[in-house]
């Protein structure tokens, strides 16, 4: 099977990530090999992405739908997309949508195989009929709380409730007047009988379906009876021919049930596998919490590009093939860890640095002014896209008197291994000519720098040195006359820790809301042949990082979101510098 020589654990039982980026083995592709082998579902293999449509996807959904559907296409199989909607107080059409072009986004297709929970619930009825008459299954009319107390505890066996023992008859009358809407919500439940004092609490009657009142995004008013997610999961994978039921590790407990209501029913039974979900640090996870933060203004939305959701990465600039890469280099363990944020980001660094043209922006511009340059005169200067791709082609880039250059790209008092511009020092324009500067304008008042003087040197078009002389700094730059004025974005974590929920007793994860997560930057340049960039585009501004267009942007005012840093080797040498007292 694919790259079973490639199989390797570590001492979590994670699988080792490879440098290919192809998909290594684990233990759930153990299985299926194992399946296939045996001949155990008839040589099938046939998986599902099951959401519950109550928010947007995030990226460890994403960890989900390349182990589903990848799974399926690596062994010949299919993979069916199946929202589970029986909780409609929760659930919204818009969800479905999104959940449905995040899925076709990331790259992967479920044909006709388009499925809902709701599809099901009259065939589920008839499955709880079925359970009642083979004494299976009892109305309980305790409360919720009841239902509470009466379950026990990890230590103690609970206590049968005073209606287990009612009769398949009255139980059949009951049911049948629960779905007729003759009870109030929340007054009498499903259960399913099997033991108060199973040492695992969920086998302890399980309660399988209670009425509520709420109008479901795809049936309606027609129920009032809703069936609960432990009954409904195993018999949706079962209608469906589901052969390996994949879902995160605190199902486990669950399975016992998932195996009881298919052995009860004795119809095609699937097998549930586990797999640890994916924690990300310097990230929450949760649809819950991600609400919570969307709902609370916290973020402009699940689209917002700090937010781990598969919209918001998008809208980052974050591209399919980074996330799945991502995806097959974390592999699937059965234990719970947390991934460091900055493999996410190498991720897609890598598939940025081939994929994008290089262009020049100054984010924060410091303006230069060329002595010797003639004023009324503009040079179209060639620089290439890629350096190393040929393919990507040249660009004309106008090179003028006046020009901008990064603030912090210059500095008075330059410190050690600084090779940036300084008072006297000659560095090179990217794709242009040596300068010197020879002299620097401070604002009276606060002594800000406010302009520099320089003289370029005519005989270094293209940066080239015709004596020899060497020259460290390298900087980018764009003609003042001809830039485009643009909003940049620049991205930090959206929170400060690495483990979000470590905050003081009484405060909640949003205590460690980073206050700058977002700095946006207003009067930035580019250089103009960004003139007709659009939302989605990406680019390395270079020496800056990778950035995309933000579909904020309108007709001559560009936004643009830095979706990740380059890795900044001037941070790392005064970082170091500090650190050894220099
Ligand atoms: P959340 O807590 O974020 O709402 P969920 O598990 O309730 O997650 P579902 O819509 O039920 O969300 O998830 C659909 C599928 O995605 C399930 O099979 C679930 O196991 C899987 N999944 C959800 N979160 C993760 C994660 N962090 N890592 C891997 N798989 C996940
Ligand atoms: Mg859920």
């Amino acid at each position: 099977m694919k790259n079973a020589a490639t199989k390797r654990k570590n001492e979590k039982g994670a699988t080792n990530v490879t440098a290919t980026g192809s998909t290594p083995s684990n233990f759930i592709r153990d299985i299926i090999v194992e399946d296939l082998k045996t001949d155990k579902y008839g040589g099938r293999v046939h998986t599902r992405f099951p959401p519950e449509p109550n928010g947007y996807l995030h990226i460890g959904h994403a960890k989900s739908i390349c182990l589903n559907f990848g799974l399926a296409a690596d062994y010949g199989g299919l993979c069916n997309l199946r929202f589970d909607d029986t909780n409609p107080s929760k659930e919204e059409a818009e969800y479905v949508e999104s959940i449905q072009e995040d899925i076709r986004w990331l790259g992967f297709d479920w044909d006709d195989r388009l499925f809902y929970a709701s599809d099901y619930f009259e065939q589920l009825y008839e499955y709880a009929v079925q359970l009642i008459e083979k004494g299976k299954a009892y109305v309980c009319d305790l409360s919720a709380e009841e239902i509470r107390e009466y379950r026990g505890t990890l230590t103690e066996p609970g206590k049968d409730s005073p209606y287990r023992e009612r009769s398949v008859e009255e139980n059949l009358d009951l049911f049948e007047r629960m779905r007729a809407g003759e009870f109030e919500d929340g007054s009498r439940v499903l259960r399913a009988k099997i033991d108060m004092a199973s040492p695992n609490m969920i086998m302890r009657d399980p309660v399988i379906y209670r009425i509520l009142r709420a109008t479901h995004h795809r049936t309606g008013d027609k129920w009032c009876i809703y069936p609960m997610y432990d009954f409904t999961h195993c018999l949706s994978d079962s209608i469906e021919g589901i052969t390996h039921s994949i879902c995160t590790l605190e199902f486990e407990n669950n399975r016992p049930l998932y195996d009881w209501v298919l052995d009860e029913l004795n119809v095609y039974h699937p097998q549930q596998i586990e797999f640890a979900r994916l924690n990300l640090s310097y990230t929450v996870m949760s649809k819950r919490k991600l609400l919570e933060l969307v709902e609370g203004g916290y973020v402009t939305g699940w689209d917002d590009p700090r937010l781990p959701a598969i919209s918001g990465l998008r809208r980052r600039g974050y591209t399919p093939e980074a996330i799945r890469d991502f995806c097959d280099r974390i592999g699937v363990a059965k234990s719970n860890s947390t991934v460091d944020i900055t493999l996410l980001e190498h991720c897609v660094r890598q598939d940025l640095d081939r994929r994008t043209p290089r262009v020049m922006a100054v984010l924060r511009p410091l303006r230069v002014v060329i002595d010797n340059y003639p004023e009324d005169r503009v040079e179209e200067l060639d620089a290439v896209n890629h350096p190393g791709d040929s393919s990507m082609g040249l660009r004309k880039v106008p090179f003028s008197r006046v020009l901008y250059i990064e603030r912090e790209d210059f500095r008075e008092d330059p410190p050690k291994k600084y090779f940036r511009l300084a008072p006297g020092r000659e560095v090179r324009l990217k794709h242009a000519y040596l300068i010197t500067c020879v002299r620097v304008v401070k604002d009276e008042r606060t002594g800000e720098v406010v302009e520099l003087h320089c003289t370029y040197d005519p005989e270094t078009r293209g940066g080239v040195t015709p004596d020899g002389r060497k020259v460290r700094g390298t900087l980018h730059w764009v003609s003042a006359a001809h830039a485009l004025e643009v909003e940049v974005r620049l991205y930090d974590y959206l929170f400060t820790k690495a483990n979000p929920y470590d905050v003081e007793e009484g405060s909640d994860f949003k205590a460690s809301l980073n206050p700058n997560s977002l700095v946006t930057l207003t009067s930035c340049r580019v250089e103009p042949s960004l003139g007709g960039a659009q939302p989605g585009n990406r680019y390395q501004f270079m020496r800056k990082g990778y950035f995309c267009v933000d579909p904020d942007s309108s007709d001559g005012a560009l936004v643009f979101n830095r979706t990740v840093s380059l890795r900044d080797s001037w941070a790392k040498i005064e970082k170091a510098q500090k650190k050894k007292g220099k």
